[in-house]
Protein backbone atom coordinates (compact mmCIF):
# COMPACT_ATOMS: atom_id res chain seq x y z
CA UNK A 1 0.00 0.00 0.00
CA UNK A 2 0.58 3.41 0.03
CA UNK A 3 2.52 3.50 2.93
CA UNK A 4 5.19 0.92 2.30
CA UNK A 5 8.63 2.31 2.94
CA UNK A 6 12.34 0.80 1.65
CA UNK A 7 14.58 1.32 4.33
CA UNK A 8 17.57 3.62 2.86
CA UNK A 9 20.75 2.89 4.52
CA UNK A 10 21.52 4.62 7.61
CA UNK A 11 17.63 3.38 8.85
CA UNK A 12 15.20 5.54 7.35
CA UNK A 13 11.91 4.68 6.18
CA UNK A 14 10.81 5.96 2.81
CA UNK A 15 7.56 5.26 0.96
CA UNK A 16 8.13 3.31 -2.11
CA UNK A 17 5.30 5.83 -3.59
CA UNK A 18 5.15 9.75 -3.40
CA UNK A 19 3.58 12.69 -5.72
CA UNK A 20 6.12 14.99 -7.74
CA UNK A 21 5.26 18.42 -8.31
CA UNK A 22 7.43 19.70 -10.74
CA UNK A 23 5.47 22.75 -12.75
CA UNK A 24 2.60 22.34 -10.19
CA UNK A 25 1.78 26.37 -9.37
CA UNK A 26 2.29 27.42 -6.32
CA UNK A 27 -0.93 28.85 -4.16
CA UNK A 28 -3.85 26.48 -4.64
CA UNK A 29 -3.06 24.49 -7.32
CA UNK A 30 0.27 23.04 -5.61
CA UNK A 31 -1.64 23.61 -1.99
CA UNK A 32 -4.78 21.23 -3.56
CA UNK A 33 -2.94 18.09 -4.90
CA UNK A 34 -0.40 17.74 -1.66
CA UNK A 35 -4.12 17.85 -0.17
CA UNK A 36 -5.82 15.63 -2.12
CA UNK A 37 -3.00 13.49 -2.44
CA UNK A 38 -2.21 13.13 1.15
CA UNK A 39 -6.25 12.39 2.35
CA UNK A 40 -5.88 9.68 -0.45
CA UNK A 41 -3.13 7.74 1.21
CA UNK A 42 -0.11 9.41 -0.12
CA UNK A 43 3.22 9.80 2.57
CA UNK A 44 6.00 11.02 0.32
CA UNK A 45 5.85 14.38 -1.33
CA UNK A 46 8.66 15.73 -3.94
CA UNK A 47 9.75 19.57 -3.97
CA UNK A 48 12.71 21.56 -4.80
CA UNK A 49 13.70 25.34 -4.10
CA UNK A 50 13.55 25.92 -8.16
CA UNK A 51 9.83 24.63 -8.18
CA UNK A 52 9.60 27.28 -6.36
CA UNK A 53 6.05 25.69 -4.89
CA UNK A 54 7.90 25.14 -1.34
CA UNK A 55 5.49 27.63 0.30
CA UNK A 56 2.23 26.10 -0.79
CA UNK A 57 3.34 22.38 -0.34
CA UNK A 58 4.85 23.72 3.13
CA UNK A 59 1.05 25.15 3.62
CA UNK A 60 -0.85 21.77 2.22
CA UNK A 61 1.30 19.71 4.67
CA UNK A 62 0.57 21.89 7.72
CA UNK A 63 -3.09 21.82 6.40
CA UNK A 64 -3.30 18.24 6.10
CA UNK A 65 -2.16 17.52 9.09
CA UNK A 66 -4.88 19.56 10.99
CA UNK A 67 -7.06 18.25 9.16
CA UNK A 68 -6.14 14.47 8.86
CA UNK A 69 -4.67 13.66 12.27
CA UNK A 70 -2.08 11.62 10.89
CA UNK A 71 1.91 13.15 12.57
CA UNK A 72 5.05 14.95 10.40
CA UNK A 73 6.53 11.47 11.49
CA UNK A 74 4.13 10.29 9.14
CA UNK A 75 5.05 12.08 6.12
CA UNK A 76 8.44 12.46 4.05
CA UNK A 77 9.34 15.76 2.59
CA UNK A 78 12.29 16.27 -0.21
CA UNK A 79 13.47 19.04 -1.26
CA UNK A 80 16.77 20.02 -3.53
CA UNK A 81 19.31 22.68 -3.43
CA UNK A 82 19.48 24.08 -6.87
CA UNK A 83 22.47 24.48 -8.95
CA UNK A 84 23.33 28.07 -8.98
CA UNK A 85 23.43 27.99 -5.20
CA UNK A 86 25.93 24.66 -5.00
CA UNK A 87 28.88 25.39 -2.83
CA UNK A 88 29.76 24.85 1.03
CA UNK A 89 27.91 28.34 2.48
CA UNK A 90 25.47 28.81 0.02
CA UNK A 91 23.95 25.48 0.52
CA UNK A 92 23.72 25.81 3.92
CA UNK A 93 22.15 28.95 3.50
CA UNK A 94 19.74 27.61 0.60
CA UNK A 95 18.57 25.00 3.17
CA UNK A 96 17.56 27.89 5.58
CA UNK A 97 15.76 29.43 2.47
CA UNK A 98 13.71 25.97 1.80
CA UNK A 99 12.88 25.45 5.13
CA UNK A 100 11.63 28.58 5.73
CA UNK A 101 9.50 28.28 2.81
CA UNK A 102 8.16 25.28 3.59
CA UNK A 103 7.63 26.32 7.12
CA UNK A 104 8.99 22.80 8.85
CA UNK A 105 11.41 21.76 11.49
CA UNK A 106 12.89 19.12 9.40
CA UNK A 107 13.47 17.67 6.57
CA UNK A 108 13.27 14.43 5.50
CA UNK A 109 15.42 14.06 2.53
CA UNK A 110 17.30 16.91 0.97
CA UNK A 111 19.12 16.31 -2.58
CA UNK A 112 21.50 17.53 -4.85
CA UNK A 113 19.47 18.35 -7.93
CA UNK A 114 22.22 18.01 -10.47
CA UNK A 115 26.09 17.26 -10.01
CA UNK A 116 27.76 20.95 -11.04
CA UNK A 117 30.77 20.03 -12.13
CA UNK A 118 33.65 21.48 -9.38
CA UNK A 119 30.85 22.12 -6.91
CA UNK A 120 29.04 19.45 -6.16
CA UNK A 121 31.18 18.04 -3.93
CA UNK A 122 31.34 20.69 -1.55
CA UNK A 123 27.85 20.81 -1.58
CA UNK A 124 27.98 17.23 0.32
CA UNK A 125 29.98 18.40 2.75
CA UNK A 126 27.26 20.79 3.40
CA UNK A 127 24.31 18.27 3.50
CA UNK A 128 26.81 16.03 5.37
CA UNK A 129 26.82 19.16 7.83
CA UNK A 130 23.05 19.01 7.97
CA UNK A 131 22.92 15.32 8.53
CA UNK A 132 25.16 15.46 11.27
CA UNK A 133 23.34 18.53 12.77
CA UNK A 134 19.62 16.50 12.69
CA UNK A 135 18.26 19.12 10.62
CA UNK A 136 17.34 16.73 7.55
CA UNK A 137 16.77 12.80 8.33
CA UNK A 138 17.98 11.64 4.95
CA UNK A 139 20.69 13.09 2.36
CA UNK A 140 21.24 11.89 -1.84
CA UNK A 141 21.94 13.22 -4.76
CA UNK A 142 20.04 13.23 -8.09
CA UNK A 143 20.99 13.14 -12.16
CA UNK A 144 24.35 11.13 -10.83
CA UNK A 145 25.85 8.73 -13.24
CA UNK A 146 27.84 6.19 -12.07
CA UNK A 147 31.15 8.54 -12.85
CA UNK A 148 29.50 10.92 -10.85
CA UNK A 149 29.69 8.48 -7.53
CA UNK A 150 32.69 7.02 -8.24
CA UNK A 151 34.08 10.55 -8.56
CA UNK A 152 32.30 11.74 -4.68
CA UNK A 153 32.44 8.18 -2.97
CA UNK A 154 36.07 8.23 -1.83
CA UNK A 155 35.55 11.62 -0.42
CA UNK A 156 32.13 11.37 0.63
CA UNK A 157 31.72 11.00 4.66
CA UNK A 158 28.49 9.92 4.65
CA UNK A 159 26.85 7.77 1.41
CA UNK A 160 24.19 8.66 -0.70
CA UNK A 161 21.00 7.60 0.72
CA UNK A 162 19.31 7.98 -2.70
CA UNK A 163 20.40 9.05 -6.02
CA UNK A 164 16.60 9.96 -8.15
CA UNK A 165 17.18 10.05 -11.72
CA UNK A 166 15.00 10.09 -15.10
CA UNK A 167 13.91 6.36 -15.58
CA UNK A 168 11.52 5.11 -17.21
CA UNK A 169 10.80 1.59 -19.98
CA UNK A 170 12.71 3.96 -22.21
CA UNK A 171 15.63 4.87 -19.83
CA UNK A 172 15.98 1.91 -17.43
CA UNK A 173 19.85 2.74 -16.62
CA UNK A 174 20.84 -0.77 -15.98
CA UNK A 175 24.20 0.15 -15.17
CA UNK A 176 23.82 2.87 -12.94
CA UNK A 177 20.35 0.76 -11.20
CA UNK A 178 23.31 -2.11 -10.60
CA UNK A 179 25.94 0.11 -9.16
CA UNK A 180 23.53 1.95 -6.76
CA UNK A 181 22.27 -1.66 -5.79
CA UNK A 182 25.65 -2.71 -5.03
CA UNK A 183 26.02 0.37 -2.97
CA UNK A 184 23.07 0.67 -0.41
CA UNK A 185 22.18 3.63 -2.81
CA UNK A 186 17.95 3.78 -2.91
CA UNK A 187 17.19 4.20 -6.53
CA UNK A 188 14.21 6.67 -7.49
CA UNK A 189 12.48 7.66 -10.43
CA UNK A 190 11.89 10.81 -11.91
CA UNK A 191 9.61 11.42 -14.85
CA UNK A 192 8.44 7.84 -14.50
CA UNK A 193 5.46 8.79 -16.94
CA UNK A 194 8.51 9.91 -19.20
CA UNK A 195 6.11 13.24 -18.48
CA UNK A 196 3.01 11.77 -20.61
CA UNK A 197 4.92 10.42 -23.12
CA UNK A 198 5.09 7.16 -22.59
CA UNK A 199 0.96 6.71 -22.65
CA UNK A 200 0.05 6.10 -26.11
CA UNK A 201 2.87 3.15 -26.09
CA UNK A 202 1.26 0.38 -28.14
CA UNK A 203 2.95 -2.49 -26.26
CA UNK A 204 2.46 -0.71 -22.89
CA UNK A 205 -1.04 -0.45 -23.67
CA UNK A 206 -1.84 -4.18 -24.64
CA UNK A 207 -0.70 -5.00 -21.16
CA UNK A 208 -2.61 -2.77 -19.67
CA UNK A 209 -5.94 -3.96 -21.15
CA UNK A 210 -4.94 -7.69 -20.86
CA UNK A 211 -4.50 -6.12 -16.96
CA UNK A 212 -7.40 -4.21 -16.54
CA UNK A 213 -5.04 -1.51 -15.31
CA UNK A 214 -4.01 1.76 -17.11
CA UNK A 215 -0.99 2.42 -18.63
CA UNK A 216 0.13 4.67 -16.15
CA UNK A 217 -0.34 1.67 -13.99
CA UNK A 218 1.69 -0.66 -15.15
CA UNK A 219 4.59 1.73 -15.91
CA UNK A 220 4.56 2.96 -11.92
CA UNK A 221 3.96 -1.13 -10.70
CA UNK A 222 7.49 -1.82 -13.05
CA UNK A 223 9.40 0.90 -10.99
CA UNK A 224 8.00 -0.67 -7.65
CA UNK A 225 8.81 -4.58 -9.03
CA UNK A 226 12.26 -3.16 -10.08
CA UNK A 227 12.76 -1.65 -7.13
CA UNK A 228 12.52 1.94 -7.93
CA UNK A 229 10.99 4.49 -5.51
CA UNK A 230 8.62 6.70 -7.77
CA UNK A 231 6.88 9.77 -7.88
CA UNK A 232 4.88 10.70 -10.73
CA UNK A 233 2.94 14.03 -10.99
CA UNK A 234 -0.55 14.76 -11.44
CA UNK A 235 -2.34 17.63 -10.31
CA UNK A 236 -5.79 16.35 -10.81
CA UNK A 237 -7.65 14.22 -8.19
CA UNK A 238 -8.72 11.27 -10.47
CA UNK A 239 -4.95 10.84 -11.56
CA UNK A 240 -3.17 11.55 -8.30
CA UNK A 241 -5.64 8.46 -7.14
CA UNK A 242 -5.64 6.45 -10.26
CA UNK A 243 -1.65 6.60 -10.06
CA UNK A 244 -1.19 5.21 -6.54
CA UNK A 245 -3.57 1.93 -7.22
CA UNK A 246 -0.66 -0.30 -8.13
CA UNK A 247 -0.84 -2.31 -4.93
CA UNK A 248 -3.36 -4.85 -5.80
CA UNK A 249 -1.93 -6.25 -9.03
CA UNK A 250 1.51 -7.83 -10.08
CA UNK A 251 3.27 -8.00 -13.11
CA UNK A 252 4.55 -11.34 -14.06
CA UNK A 253 8.06 -12.20 -15.14
CA UNK A 254 7.22 -12.12 -18.94
CA UNK A 255 5.44 -8.99 -18.48
CA UNK A 256 7.98 -7.22 -16.71
CA UNK A 257 10.32 -8.81 -19.81
CA UNK A 258 8.12 -7.14 -22.46
CA UNK A 259 8.25 -3.70 -20.87
CA UNK A 260 12.44 -4.29 -20.06
CA UNK A 261 12.91 -4.60 -23.94
CA UNK A 262 11.37 -0.98 -24.44
CA UNK A 263 14.70 0.55 -22.95
CA UNK A 264 16.30 2.24 -25.35
CA UNK A 265 18.50 5.07 -23.33
CA UNK A 266 16.01 7.34 -24.56
CA UNK A 267 15.71 10.79 -22.39
CA UNK A 268 12.77 13.31 -22.07
CA UNK A 269 15.03 15.57 -19.85
CA UNK A 270 18.74 16.82 -20.39
CA UNK A 271 21.84 14.64 -20.02
CA UNK A 272 23.53 15.15 -16.39
CA UNK A 273 26.64 15.29 -18.82
CA UNK A 274 25.52 18.01 -21.26
CA UNK A 275 23.38 19.84 -19.34
CA UNK A 276 23.55 23.59 -19.11
CA UNK A 277 24.04 24.64 -15.75
P1 LIG B 1 5.85 12.41 -14.96
O1 LIG B 1 6.52 11.35 -15.74
O2 LIG B 1 5.43 12.15 -13.58
O3 LIG B 1 4.60 12.85 -15.86
C1 LIG B 1 3.77 13.88 -15.46
C2 LIG B 1 2.82 14.20 -16.64
O4 LIG B 1 1.99 13.08 -16.91
C3 LIG B 1 1.90 15.35 -16.29
O5 LIG B 1 1.74 16.15 -17.45
C4 LIG B 1 0.59 14.70 -15.92
O6 LIG B 1 -0.49 15.49 -16.25
C5 LIG B 1 0.62 13.43 -16.74
N1 LIG B 1 -0.04 12.32 -16.01
C6 LIG B 1 0.20 11.94 -14.74
N2 LIG B 1 -0.55 10.87 -14.42
C7 LIG B 1 -1.29 10.58 -15.49
C8 LIG B 1 -2.27 9.60 -15.77
N3 LIG B 1 -2.62 8.69 -14.85
N4 LIG B 1 -2.84 9.58 -16.99
C9 LIG B 1 -2.49 10.48 -17.93
N5 LIG B 1 -1.57 11.45 -17.73
C10 LIG B 1 -0.98 11.50 -16.52
O7 LIG B 1 6.78 13.72 -15.08
P2 LIG B 1 7.51 14.71 -14.09
O8 LIG B 1 6.57 15.62 -13.42
O9 LIG B 1 8.60 15.32 -14.89
O10 LIG B 1 8.25 13.76 -13.03
C11 LIG B 1 7.69 13.44 -11.75
C12 LIG B 1 8.37 14.20 -10.63
O11 LIG B 1 9.77 13.90 -10.61
C13 LIG B 1 8.34 15.72 -10.79
O12 LIG B 1 7.09 16.28 -10.51
C14 LIG B 1 9.44 16.11 -9.83
O13 LIG B 1 8.97 16.06 -8.51
C15 LIG B 1 10.47 15.03 -10.11
N6 LIG B 1 11.50 15.46 -11.08
C16 LIG B 1 12.80 15.56 -10.67
C17 LIG B 1 13.80 15.94 -11.54
C18 LIG B 1 15.22 16.02 -11.07
O14 LIG B 1 16.07 16.56 -11.79
N7 LIG B 1 15.54 15.51 -9.92
C19 LIG B 1 13.49 16.25 -12.88
C20 LIG B 1 12.16 16.14 -13.29
C21 LIG B 1 11.19 15.73 -12.40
Amino acid sequence: NLQATTTLHNGVKMPWFGLGVYKAQDGDEVIQAVKTAIKNGYRSIDTAAVYKNEEGVGQAVREALEESGLSRDDLFITSKVWNSDQGYESTLAAFETTMTNLGLEKLDLYLVHWPVNGKYKDTWRALEQLYKDGRVRAIGVSNFHVHHLQDLLPDAEIKPMVNQIEYHPRLAQLELHTFCKEQGIQLEAWSPLMQGKLLDNSTLQELANKLGKSVAQVILRWDLQNGVVTIPKSTTEHRIIENADVFNFELSAEDMEQINALNENLRTGPDPDNFNF
